[in-house]
């Protein structure tokens, strides 16, 4: 029974439309689990083994010891993980926990996890709760069952978890039992990644790393490790679920592979600026109160520009926490919202012709103590700091725009990037337009250095004062400064932010070790500092300026102008994919120890498998639900029409054949394509991965010819004998 008391099964198709519409209409949303006794904010971080529930629990040294690991990066002391091990079960217990799992980030993008009882049997018939610190910091899954793009085969299949100190453990309910949730890295037997928060943990250590010797140079003493900071603003759809349940399409690959557009299409805005429904506030307020218990800072909530489309912005955090934060928020979203009769859709295009939806990382660098160092801050001094910095965006984006594009690189993204509404696959930056002309003076020499009335002034201290949030929003570029931070627009709503946020700290990490290079150097040869300073923006503002780009991203003159500026415009997952193992890639993550070339090599492996499944499984949904749920429903028609004209004709009326045409041509057309789709389905997909991907990528022509006659036949059969719910249906009734 799900929550409409309705029997969650497939409907055939028209009876499902209806239905839907019926249950819509008298939904009663599930109680709202708010205690109205309660305090704002009680809530927040009660399932989580936070660093103040150390505090009560740990004595001051083992505390102390475990702060410095999360602070300072120091190596968590075996003697420290068993007090650790021995408190936190406790709480986990008192949490009524009653297993425990190390939960993990293939490379398939998703979460894993792996549940053990803390029970132990003692051998006199009883059992004992048990949870040591070697318990705590490592587990060994089997590793065969998730994707390891060639590692395993020189490997054994093993793989191995250990737990990520800076990341807190918390307790996941469910009505069956509580389970005490580890995060952890996955690794192989020789220490080989196997899942994505190794490589971001490696990043972040790189970057910090090399952000502390700029800092160092502009006279900073004694500070905490630099991070990343990253704050994912998550679009999402929201469908009722019986719609669902009648769209084989949805259930299988979370897009609709058919469908035509709406009459009434996002055009009038109504949906943006109105008011949120509330069945969808239900929603939100329930998967809010959820995220809260979890420590994860829901902050803004409100309606995207399509109908049926929403966002969530959590607070910015540090970026492997935001990335763990990340994957449960999705997780919690997709329960929720079957709690509510819905269902909550991640894929990046959902809707063809409708917006699709991004993930927006927000991303920034810096400490509790400086907060981000992509603040223009008040004073010069603090300005040309800035400026360092942000030129070493502006070079790290510029020099690796192959490795930022492939970061959101997808089958599913691909239907999204690159489309129209979407930000273009030209990787470019917004600096809006002051601290554009700042870089633009810097660039000219005319900021250079003029003298000042007794002082010298060097050309950045005379900068004027930068603007701490720039008014205009550029929706167009893809990576846009946004008066603190960077917004990197087009990683793609259903996947993980590890992966961007691992190339943006690795090549981060490039432009900051050579910056404190330079300045060293210059440091050392006895020039001024703010000369030395000065000198290095011109270079890497002439050198690399080509990728600021204020304009609009969307029109087709960028493309042309991209083109000459030698900017790439890598289309599709295919264009990209070859981009992670270029020998500039290969040694950028080399040599900042964040990827090794056989785990390179293994990724992309794993990148092309997970292109052709996911291109394969939508081909043959395609072939399955045109052949066998709506032509069927066109031939219903077409017979009903020439039984029409037949009868006609028998009682003597001339009788129009017109519509029966009308009927009959994408019939045809129909039953074309099915066959060439089939055809082309039954063909050997090929050797290697790649191969197999390419194969796959030249199914999609033949998907859209069946779509399209599918398309034309929804606008001319009868509606009662229409199978699929329509995209109206599916995107205005909530
Ligand atoms: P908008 O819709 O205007 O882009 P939102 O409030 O929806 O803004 O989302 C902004 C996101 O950026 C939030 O997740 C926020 O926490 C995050 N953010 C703010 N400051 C920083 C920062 N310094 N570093 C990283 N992320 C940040
Ligand atoms: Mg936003």
């Amino acid at each position: 029974m799900d929550v409409l008391g309705v029997e969650e099964i497939q409907l055939s198709g028209n009876a499902a439309r209806l239905q839907a519409i019926i249950n819509v209409e008298a939904f009663e949303p599930p109680p709202f689990s708010f205690d109205p006794g309660e305090a704002p904010g009680e809530i927040f971080g009660a399932n989580v083994f936070t660093l103040a529930e150390m505090r009560l629990r740990l004595p001051k040294s083992v505390f102390k010891s475990v702060v410095a690991t999360i602070d300072k990066g120091a190596k968590l002391d075996p003697a420290v993980a068993d007090a650790v091990a021995s408190v936190m079960k406790d709480w986990a217990l008192s949490r009524g926990a009653t297993h425990y799992a190390h939960v993990f980030y293939p490379m398939t993008g998703l979460t894993a996890e792996k549940h053990d009882s803390f029970l132990d049997p003692v051998g006199d018939g009883t059992t004992l709760a048990e949870f040591a610190g070697k318990t705590l910091i490592q587990g060994e899954p089997d590793a065969s069952s998730f994707p390891s793009g060639g590692l395993r085969s020189t490997f054994e299949a093993r793989g191995y978890t250990g737990w990520d100190v800076t990341s807190p453990a918390y307790i996941l309910e469910n009505p069956n039992g509580n389970t005490l949730c580890i995060p952890t890295v996955f690794v192989s037997m020789t220490g080989e990644a196997l899942d994505y928060k190794t490589p971001l943990l490696r990043s972040q250590q790189a970057m910090g790393a090399q952000a502390e010797r700029i800092l160092k140079l502009f006279g900073h003493k004694d500070f905490d490790h630099i991070v990343s900071f990253c704050g994912p603003e998550q679009e999402y759809f929201l469908v009722d679920r019986h719609f669902f349940l009648a769209r084989p399409d949805l259930i299988n690959s979370g897009r609709t592979l058919f469908g035509a557009k709406p009459p009434k299409g996002q055009e009038f805005d109504d949906h943006y600026f109105g008011a949120i429904p509330d069945r969808v506030l239900g929603f939100m307020m329930d998967t809010e109160r959820e995220l809260f218990k979890l420590g994860i800072p829901a902050k803004t909530r409100h309606n995207e520009v399509a109908p049926g489309q929403f966002e969530i912005a959590p607070m910015f955090e540090r970026a492997n926490i935001a990335a763990d934060h990340q994957q449960l928020l999705m997780t919690t979203f997709k329960t929720i919202a079957k709690k509510h009769g819905m269902e909550c859709l991640f894929h990046e295009k959902p809707f063809a012709g409708v917006n699709g939806s991004g993930k927006h990382v927000n991303f920034s660098l810096g400490n509790a103590q400086f907060g981000s160092l992509l603040v223009p801050g008040d004073t010069p001094h603090e300005n040309a700091q800035f400026l360092v910095f942000c030129a070493a965006v502006i070079r790290a984006v510029h020099k690796f725009a192959g490795l930022l594009r492939v970061s959101v690189a997808s089958a599913t993204n691909d239907h999204r990037l690159g489309a129209n509404e979407a930000p273009p696959a030209i990787i470019s930056i917004f600096l809006g337009d002051q601290l554009a002309d700042v870089f633009d003076q810097i660039a000219k020499g005319a900021a250079t250095s003029s003298k000042g009335k007794g002082t010298m002034i060097i050309g950045v201290d005379t900068l004027p004062e930068l603007p701490t949030d720039p008014g205009d929003r550029n929706r167009t570029s893809p990576f846009a400064f946004t008066g603190n931070r960077f917004e990197f627009r087009a990683p793609g709503s259903g996947q993980t932010i590890n992966v961007p946020m691992i190339i943006l700290n690795t090549i981060m990490a490039d432009s900051l070790d050579y910056m404190a290079n330079v300045l060293e150097k210059a440091v050392a040869d006895g020039e001024g500092f703010d000369e030395a300073v000065q000198k290095l923006l011109t270079e890497i503002i002439t050198e690399h300026g080509a990728v600021v780009f204020n304009g609009d991203g969307y029109s087709d003159n960028w493309q042309i102008e991209a083109a000459e500026r030698g900017l790439p415009n890598l289309k599709t997952t295919l264009d990209s994919i070859p981009q992670l193992v270029t020998p500039e890639a290969i040694e950028v993550f080399e040599k900042y120890g964040v990827f090794n070339a056989r785990e390179l090599h293994s990724r992309e492996e794993v990148r092309y498998e997970m292109y052709a499944l996911t291109v394969n499984v939508e081909a043959k949904l395609t072939l399955e639900v045109g052949s066998t749920v709506i032509l069927p429903a066109a031939i219903r028609y077409q017979t009903e029409l020439a039984q029409n004209v037949a009868a006609l004709k028998a009682a003597g009326v001339d009788a129009d054949t017109t519509l029966l045409s009308t009927v009959s041509a994408p019939i045809s057309e129909l039953t074309a394509a099915l066959t060439a789709l089939k055809t082309a389905l039954g063909a050997h997909g090929g050797d290697t991965g790649k191969e197999e991907a390419e194969h796959a990528a030249s199914l999609l022509p033949l998907m859209d010819a069946v779509r399209a006659a599918a398309d034309t036949l929804e606008g001319v059969v009868a509606d009662d004998l229409w199978p699929l719910p329509t995209y109206q249906e599916m995107l205005y009734i909530l």
